[in-house]
């Protein structure tokens, strides 16, 4: 069996073949452009049919057969070079059948047969080809996105154990983990009882003996002979005599052995399926050990001069197998610098994109923006007229506008973005606007129909819930060039949406759309400008990752007059309170939200509590007001008609789920009750009570819960004491990590490995600078100061690249 393995892995081996080929397959997806490697396919023809015989093992007669079509490649049509790699690729094919080549044929062809380590100098090679890994490891790697080499390198351990301190085996207390160094007395298999049975191996370093112990593992005694040194790592327990269960173990057979598991800084990895903590340990160390010499360093020189980086193969060894602990900071600091580095050249590669692309200038004095502007009911604040000015600037450009508007809960967005789709508007071409709910595109569309009417453009609510013959009149009055305004929720993104000229995408509440629903939007027009606007407040250093690609306009402040909202965090037994406000608020003529946190939306048993719930307030509670109740469950008709009374103020109080969360303006409203409110993370809540606080009125919001959980007291304390977005959302980071902030998961970047973007946030900022410079001068990553870089880059972000540019 096993010499059967061997003997295979000799064979030419097609999958090996069709990775060695991968950059035909980039090639093709660039339309045959001879893009794809640096210098060229003429030039990559020796280097690939090197790389055939020494490392897929295709013998070198064959590999020149194989590679023959691409000559004089260079001078060819993209017509024909696609004929020419298309028959490439069929021919590995053939290869891979077992007519083609049968094990007893293909055998003696192959006579030399390539140095381990060589083997193991190719950081793009499939993991499987690497020492200790094989097919099967390789197989359970792949589960974790490991595929490789490079990948496993870049499997880094979630924690790092000091097992360099040895403990005497007479001082050990029960419950402490310790690396103890001892001789092998004896080893013993006994049967506790059927099933199972335990195995001894009695350690002895002369101040006292310790059991390494295991359970249904018999084998294990084996592994030991008497006399050995052993070094074991773990926990300590007591029965009847000390032991140290399962612990982490090596056999020191002669000094010259490394140590990887004890006795040493040993790495714990994130495992899979079938992978043992020594088994990835070892595949790790044993891949250090053999990295290439001249190991591809991505960082430009004088960055890792200038920030005194340890080498990058010193560092790729340290982060896993450190000496110490001061060189695996060191590592660290280094390949936290790499990932923010990438990740600023991808940020950077998309803004120079972005400059290049030609675009639709647009008129931003024309008679349309002119007349919304004068006849709003109000003057712009300051930092409405500043942004706009910015947003007016990018959009007389040739050049698509991608710009972040980002404002706190109500300092007045929508008439920003209204303004940038007039000039859409005057300047002949449509503009689209998508929000995250039918109830506020469904406001925007009554709030935008009052402006743009009387201006006498046509504009259209697309949502689900639109009826079937009204769709059908839509689309076609968007093909045709006759709707010049379309607003919706995510329905405009589908693809029987399509537009005449679509010259400006306006997205409200970004942070709910994922990065791909703005760019099928995008798609629908020939580079659209556009503006997303979000409510979301981000640290800047986060902005930098999380939106690195947009323009950053703040609004910075709040229309006049508004007053502040109390938040008051009360038990269940005490939310009478909070109703006695509401009765007093609406009594005053001011209206009202109850929230309930469905958990689902579609869960029946949860929509039953909430309509008892319900009966009970309007029976009991606010006997003499009108209530009205909203979720998400109720046809478009009825969400309408519930919105349009309590907009009029025939219902007072409105009972709703999370369906008001985003964006709802009802001014006249300015009491919320936040039922078990510490159910909702700090974003939810702050944007439910962004919901109030809009009109002249003082406002109210109680959160009403009995919290259990650490978290959820500290997440009510917090909203009792801070009122300001931005402040809201540091204490969110704080609480939560940045994975999970703000559903900043959606930036549509890789997950970064070793970042942390709070603790190495300064990291970003020089990382941004120097990638920027990097770029502006090298944006394809051409030169070959950049080679390694280009490398590593394309590794990691070609295919997100590729999927990005839809947008
Ligand atoms: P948000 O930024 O949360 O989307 P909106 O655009 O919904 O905020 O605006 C909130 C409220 O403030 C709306 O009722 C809007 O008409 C009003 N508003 C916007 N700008 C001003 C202004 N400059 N002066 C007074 N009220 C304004
Ligand atoms: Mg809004």
């Amino acid at each position: 069996m096993k010499k059967n393995e061997k003997n295979n892995k000799k064979l030419s081996n097609p999958e090996a073949i069709l990775w060695l080929l991968k950059p035909l397959r980039l090639e093709m997806k660039q339309g045959c452009t001879d893009r794809a490697v640096a210098g060229g396919i003429g030039k990559w023809l020796p280097l690939v049919q090197e790389k055939l015989i020494a490392q897929a093992f295709l013998p070198e007669k064959e590999s020149a057969a194989l590679l023959k079509p691409l000559q004089g490649y260079v001078t060819d049509s993209p017509e024909e070079r696609k004929v020419k790699i298309s028959a490439i690729f069929s021919s590995v094919e053939k290869l891979g059948t077992p007519t083609a080549q049968s094990p007893s044929e293909a055998a003696p062809a192959v006579e030399e047969q390539p140095k381990e380590d060589e083997r193991v100098t190719e950081l793009g090679m499939p993991v499987q080809y690497l020492k200790g890994v094989g097919p099967k490891r390789a197989g359970y790697l792949r589960k974790i996105n490991i595929d490789s080499v490079m990948d496993l390198l870049c499997h880094y351990p979630r924690e790092w154990q000091d097992r360099t301190q040895l403990s005497k085996i007479h001082q050990v207390k029960e419950d402490e983990h310790v690396t103890i160094c001892g001789k092998v007395r004896a080893k013993q298999t006994f049967t506790i009882r059927r099933g199972l049975n335990i195995t001894k191996v009695i350690l002895d370093d002369q101040t006292g003996q310790i059991a390494a112990t295991w359970f249904n593992q018999p084998y294990m005694r084996e592994r030991f002979e008497e006399g050995q040194w052993v070094l074991a790592y773990g926990k300590v327990s007591f029965s009847r005599s000390w032991q140290i269960m399962n612990p982490d173990f090596e056999i020191l057979e002669g000094s010259s052995e490394d140590q990887i598991h004890t006795g040493r800084i040993a790495p714990m990895y994130p495992l899979t399926e079938r992978i043992s903590q020594r088994v990835m340990r070892s595949m790790l160390y044993s891949l250090v050990q053999h990295l290439p010499t001249h190991f591809p360093d991505v960082l430009p020189d004088a960055v890792v001069k200038d920030q005194a980086f340890p080498a990058a193969k010193v560092a790729y060894q340290d982060i896993h197998f450190p000496p110490d602990f001061p060189a695996l900071d060191q590592a660290r600091r280094r390949l936290v610098f790499e990932e923010l580095f990438l990740q600023q050249i991808a940020v950077a590669r998309m803004r120079v994109t972005y400059g290049r692309v030609l675009a639709k200038a647009l008129q931003t004095q024309g008679a349309k923006v002119t007349a919304f502007l004068e006849a709003l009911p109000f003057s712009l604040t300051e930092a409405q007229d500043k942004a706009l000015k910015k947003i007016f600037e990018d959009l007389g450009k040739p050049h698509p506008m991608h710009r972040l508007l980002q404002g706190d809960v109500g300092s007045g967005k929508t008439v920003v973005g209204a303004a940038a789709m007039l000039a859409a508007v005057d300047s002949g071409v449509q503009a689209a606007l998508m929000a995250p709910t039918e109830i506020l595109a469904t406001q925007h569309y009554l709030v935008l129909k009052k402006y743009f009417e009387p201006l006498g453009i046509t504009l259209e609510l697309l949502t689900s819930g639109v009826k079937a013959v009204e769709k059908k009149r839509i689309h076609a009055g968007l093909a045709d060039g006759t709707v010049a305004v379309l607003i919706g929720t995510h329905a405009l993104t589908q693809e029987i949406v399509a537009f005449k000229t679509l010259g400006l995408v306006v997205v409200d509440e970004q942070h709910r759309f994922g990065v791909e629903q703005r760019a099928l939007l995008r798609a629908k027009g020939e580079q659209p400008h556009t503006l997303v606007m979000t409510a979301t407040p981000i640290p800047r250093t986060l902005a930098l990752t999380a939106y690195g690609d947009l323009d950053v306009t703040v609004l910075d402040e709040s229309p006049p007059g508004r007053m502040p909202i109390s938040t008051q965090a009360l038990a269940h037994g005490q939310s009478r309170m909070a109703y006695e406000k509401m009765n007093q608020a609406a009594q005053a003529g001011r209206q009202g939200y109850i929230i309930f946190p469905l958990i689902d939306e579609s869960e029946k048993l949860d929509l039953k509590a909430l309509t008892r719930e319900y009966a009970r307030l309007e029976k009991h509670v606010f006997t003499d007001k009108s209530l009205g109740l909203l979720h998400g469950r109720m046809t478009t008709p009825e969400k309408e008609i519930i919105m349009a009374a309590f907009k009029s103020g025939k219902i007072q109080i409105l009972a709703s789920t999370t369906v008001v969360e985003v964006g709802v303006d009802i001014p006249n409203a300015t009491v919320m009750i936040i039922e078990n409110a510490d159910r909702f993370g700090l974003a939810t809540l702050h944007q439910l009570r962004g919901r109030i606080g809009r009109g002249r009125h003082a406002s109210y919001c109680y959160l009403i819960a009995d919290p259990s959980t650490e978290e959820g007291r500290a997440r009510l304390r917090i909203m009792c004491a801070v009122k300001d977005g931005f402040q809201l959302a540091e204490e969110d980071l704080a609480l939560r990590g940045p994975g999970e902030f703000f559903g900043l998961r959606q930036h549509g970047l890789p997950d970064l490995k070793l970042a942390n973007l709070i603790r190495d946030a300064a990291q970003i900022e020089i990382a941004k600078e120097h990638a920027d410079r990097i770029i502006a001068k090298d944006r394809e990553l051409e030169l070959d100061e950049n080679q390694a870089l280009r490398e590593a880059y394309f590794a990691l972000y070609q295919d997100r690249e590729s999927r990005a540019r839809v947008g």
